[in-house]
């Protein structure tokens, strides 16, 4: 029989560390990267750190979202549907994180749900509090045991005085009051300055302060985010008001690179701080890994030549604005390897719906050194994408398809290569004759039931590369991981006649019926491959991915 859950903290399980960060203001400030950069600071002065990201919305994953509404979709080795958010934690901690790292005011409930089912809580009325926290703070226990870590960084989704993230707010008080000397919080506000007004202004933060002091908790330290450097004024005004000494108040102006975030904070005093703070023996910054940072940051710096790379893609818009925070890995994955390559990466963001109202369009792809299509979803854009793949394949132009850019262009071949006309993917015409691109065998029960959160073919899978292709000099390997999101794949009944057309499948599920990787052959174009998987979540700044470099390379050779 199961054991019941605690409904205390056990006292006793804490060596570690606890830092909330949370939110004032406005969100969007940089929770997520402040978060990071505290992780990878600690990490430099020899500490294990893990990190979790709590979404207080009610979705169990972020899976089911629209990117437009929440950003990329960012997909964990064990399968998991996360924020992006967690992007950032593995590509600053350079580690692979698990589900565990990752909760939901839904999937917090969902868990107590199924145990009060269970019978698992013996009999007791199952309350909000205390079983809705208990349950968030045994979540922060199991990965911290996973990751056997002596600090966890929880970042708290949203920004305090929200009703939905509460629950959470008294998870982080009970821990603090169970283990006052380990439990901390950072708030990482908004300063702003009204252009009218030409001053800095501390009172948003002031307000933000108190909220959280209703909730029984005061920050230890804040994060004053804004467009510049706060002044000694506004230092002690904040720490006057929000009951913070002033050598905790740490100025956060705007970078121009994230990855500055780390070596600015170490400045401004907040690793001694945190440390100092946490009451723990930490070497000084430099000691241990930061100088591989620190090499990585000064690349970013350093880099003059520019590589031109179009993203073609129909996630940009929310109202009036343009976003790319749908395609952040995409994104970041081509700056480890451009900077790499010592080259500054511009990328420029192209919706494909344009090519179909005006093909004259087309020609401007040839401005770019390289295109990119990422993933994606559903029949709109999809023509305009496809002609740009044919218009990359017939003028030489590097192209890398992720995903949907994968399926695309073996369909673009089928079509102008294999000359079948309507060859298309099931998603956007089941009635095509010739349907490439077919629902996978185990997702037609999936659709057909409507079981559609977390139900893709999701998360990591091996795959072994054909010697002496593109993607296996990229790689330098015979076998590879990478990790998936799709419910679609290449039909193999069309498999034979494309490879006889010159398409070359260079990647292969280990049973051999999958395909995950089509390519041109290195002689027929300087780059014409696309990836069944998302090669861009495995891209780290410290170790940049081999067939976004290869691409780059190819991009730079077109220069
Ligand atoms: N829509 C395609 C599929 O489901 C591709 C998905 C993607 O690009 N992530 O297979």
């Amino acid at each position: 029989m199961k054991a019941s859950p605690k409904d205390t903290i056990d006292k006793s399980a804490s060596d570690c560390k606890y830092i909330f960060v949370v939110g004032g203001v406005i969100s969007g400030v940089g929770k997520g990267v402040a978060s990071s950069s505290i992780a990878r600071i600690l990490e430099d002065r020899g500490q294990k750190v893990t990190a979790i990201k709590i979404d207080p919305y009610i979705n169990i994953d972020a899976g089911t979202m629209n990117p437009t509404e929440h950003g990329e979709v960012f997909v964990l080795d064990d399968s998991d549907e996360t924020d992006q958010d967690m992007g950032n934690y593995e590509r600053f901690l350079n580690t692979d994180l698990t589900r565990i790292n990752y909760m939901t005011t839904g999937r917090v409930y969902q868990t107590v749900i199924e145990k009060e089912r269970n019978l698992e809580y013996g009999g007791k009325c199952v309350e909000v509090v205390p079983h809705i926290p208990l349950e968030v703070i045994r979540r922060i226990e199991v990965a911290r045991d996973n990751a056997k870590a002596n600090v966890v960084i929880v970042e708290i989704g949203g920004t305090v005085g929200e009703y939905q993230n509460m629950l959470f707010l008294e998870a982080a008080r009970m821990m603090k009051i169970k283990h006052p000397k380990d439990v901390f919080f950072v708030m990482v506000s908004y300063l702003p300055i009204p252009s009218k007004v030409g001053e800095m202004k501390t009172k948003p933060t002031q307000y933000a302060v108190r909220t959280l002091n209703a909730s029984g908790i005061s920050p230890d330290i804040i994060i004053a985010r804004s467009k510049q450097a706060l002044d000694d004024r506004r230092k002690e005004k904040l720490s006057m008001f929000c009951n913070v000494n002033v050598e905790r108040i740490i100025s956060a102006p705007d970078v121009d690179s994230i990855y500055d975030i780390p070596v600015s904070f170490e400045k401004e005093g907040l690793g001694n701080l945190i440390c100092d703070l946490m009451d723990i023996k930490c070497p000084p910054p430099g000691s241990i890994g930061s100088k591989k940072w620190a090499a990585f940051v000064k690349l970013t710096h350093s880099a003059k030549t520019e590589v031109k790379i179009a993203v073609i893609g129909k996630y940009f818009n929310t109202g009036d604005f343009t976003l790319s925070d749908s395609y952040l890995s995409v994104i970041e994955a081509v700056k480890y390897s451009a900077y790499t390559q010592g080259l500054k990466p511009v990328l420029s963001w192209l919706s494909s719906v344009d090519f179909e109202k005006n093909p004259k369009l087309l020609k401007e792809l040839s401005f770019y050194d390289g295109i990119i299509i990422p993933g994606g979803f559903g029949t709109r854009g999809v023509e305009g994408k496809i002609k740009a793949i044919q218009y990359a394949r017939e003028h030489n132009i590097p192209y890398f398809g992720l995903c949907y850019g994968m399926q695309l262009l073996v369909i673009e071949y089928a079509r102008n290569v294999l000359g079948l006309k309507d060859a298309n993917t099931k998603e956007v015409n089941p009635s095509a004759k010739n349907i490439i691109i077919d629902i996978m065998e185990d997702q037609k029960e999936n659709i057909a039931t409507k079981r559609l959160g977390g139900s893709m073919r999701l998360g990591a899978y091996p795959a072994i590369l054909k010697k002496g292709s593109v993607a296996a000099k990229a790689y330098s390997a015979e076998a590879i991981s990478e990790r998936h999101r799709h419910r679609y794949e290449v039909n193999n009944s069309y498999v034979e006649a494309l490879q006889k057309a010159g398409l070359v499948f260079s990647g292969m599920s280990p049973d051999g019926k999958l395909c995950e990787i089509a390519e041109l052959p290195a002689s027929k174009h300087p780059f014409f491959l696309g990836t069944q998987f998302h090669p861009e979540f495995k891209a780290r700044p410290l170790s940049p991915h081999p067939l976004f470099t290869a691409f780059i390379k190819a991009c730079k050779k077109k220069k």
